[in-house]
């Protein structure tokens, strides 16, 4: 039997806290580097593409007041709005291919929850110290600098909630807006309040909660197991390498790997112990793969006794990747994204709404002359054109009365009235066409001209 030697410099594992909170551990590795390098740009965007405007109007924004989604740009109607949940369905899709192929990973590297657990993390490891310190001193009266490092804490967090708060609010009602009407103290009150609970959700979610959102609230924990293969490469503890386990500071002689330091728990957002085999918690952050593989350097043994592996890797035969269910998986996100695309080529650039006057259904002028009238809404969803001109057509002849040219920078989205009428009509009930032309984009809508009552 192998006796493992003792490395001097090795960092032994924090006292329980005192109070019986869980606290943290930060470690390095190249996960948590690759990591960085998923979550830091998400979160530029997060709080960057909010402020991007071109021609002076904003780059993304789900207005629910002018009625319009601007998406990288171009504005869709409300009748777009399929396209969205198309858009939400190929994510779901691309979601389902991942956790086939690696598990969690989405949880792990680039969720807003996880995301801002983290950031919340690391603040608190900058003003109250590292988890073993804070965890040492979590027996301590609260008081003196110790008071004022918790005050500074939960102060930085709220004000990193709040920034968060008015970024998310800003994608739905212009964020310059949001600035100035705080500025000068007029925030409306549903705005006021809407920042008030997406900020205080997300001090509570990063801040107090955490991983107990992803234990207990997160849906995806209870299904994984269905996507999961026995293929799926997913974070694994060696238990054929690792076991028996035994502690190095007590000494003892193991054949096993694991040192039974426990900082593969200490690191976990979650608090689980990886080495009690797959568990719906495991958000497959790999901080513990990070974690181990410093305690394997530091022993020089290989790392990887905790890394990403298959059931049948660690069984010690030779996995797949590529295999039927990945493909279904991959077929079907690339359908779904094929489909949103196309859907974006025929987004409306114009969209009418037509209503017969409610009040009459008809009015006779004189002997020959009937006429019938319109609410018209025109709203336009491009830049590209201005003004719209107005016609009508139909079985006879009509004549058209209200605005011929309608001018989108005034009248978007205005009802706007019409009268039409005709001499001797032919038909009892006939059908008349509204034409609208912009010169690059035209459309047409139908309704009915009534010239006596049914
Ligand atoms: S698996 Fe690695 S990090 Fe975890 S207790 Fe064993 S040696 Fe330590
Ligand atoms: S067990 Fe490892 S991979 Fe899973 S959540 Fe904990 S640290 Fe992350």
């Amino acid at each position: 039997m192998e006796i493992i030697p003792v490395v001097q410099d090795f960092t032994p594992p924090p006292p329980l806290a005192h109070d019986g909170k869980f606290h943290v551990r930060l470690t390095s590795g190249r996960f948590q580097n690759l990591r960085r390098l998923t979550s830091w740009p998400l979160i530029a965007l997060f709080f960057g593409l909010v402020w991007v405007q071109f021609d002076g109007q904003p780059w993304l924004l789900f207005s629910f007041e002018q009625r319009r989604i601007i998406l990288f740009g171009s504005a869709l109607s409300w009748r777009d709005l399929p396209l969205l949940a198309g858009l939400l369905i190929a994510a779901a899709c691309l979601l389902f291919f991942l956790a086939v192929a690696w598990g969690r990973v989405w949880c792990g590297f680039a969720c807003p929850q996880s995301i801002w657990t983290w950031l919340f993390i690391r603040i608190e490891d900058l003003v109250e110290g590292s988890a073993v310190k804070r965890a040492r001193q979590s027996g301590e009266p609260l008081a003196g600098l110790r008071l004022l490092r918790r005050v500074t804490k939960h102060l930085l967090w709220m004000l990193l909630a709040l920034a968060t708060a008015a970024t998310f609010t800003g994608y739905f009602v212009p964020i310059r807006e949001i600035l100035s009407d705080s500025l000068q103290l007029q925030l409306s009150a549903a705005v006021a309040g809407w920042l008030a609970i997406m900020a205080g959700l997300t001090y509570i979610n990063a801040g107090l909660v955490r991983e107990k959102i992803c234990l207990h609230a997160c849906p995806y924990a209870r299904f994984q197991s269905v996507m999961f293969d026995n293929d799926t490469q997913t974070v694994s503890y060696d238990a054929r390498r690792g076991e028996p386990r035994a502690s190095l500071r007590r000494g003892a002689s193991n054949s096993g790997d694991c040192v039974d330091c426990g900082l593969c728990v200490q690191v976990c957002p979650v608090g689980i112990d990886i080495r009690d085999g797959l568990q719906a918690a495991c958000i497959d952050c790999a901080a513990c793969i990070d974690a181990c593989d410093g305690v394997m350097l530091k022993l020089e043994r290989p790392k990887g006794l905790i890394r990403f592996a298959s059931e049948v890797q660690l069984r010690g035969d030779k996995g797949r990747f590529l295999r039927p269910r990945l493909a279904g998986y991959g077929a079907v996100m690339l359908c779904a994204f094929s489909a949103v695309l196309y859907g974006f080529t025929g987004t409306t650039d114009l969209l009418v709404e037509i209503r017969r006057d409610r009040g009459a259904m008809f009015r006779q002028l004189d002997a020959h002359t009937v006429c019938n009238v319109y609410q018209v809404k025109v709203e336009g969803f491009s830049e590209a054109h201005r003004f719209i001109d107005v016609s009508i057509a139909g079985e006879g002849h009509y004549d058209l009365y209200g605005p011929g040219r309608i001018d989108l920078a005034e009248e978007s989205a205005s009802w706007l009235p019409y009268r039409v009428c005709t001499r001797d009509p032919k038909l009892p009930r006939a059908v008349l066409t509204f034409n609208f032309d912009g010169g690059s984009v035209q459309t047409s809508k139908q309704t009915t001209f009534l010239s006596r009552s049914f």
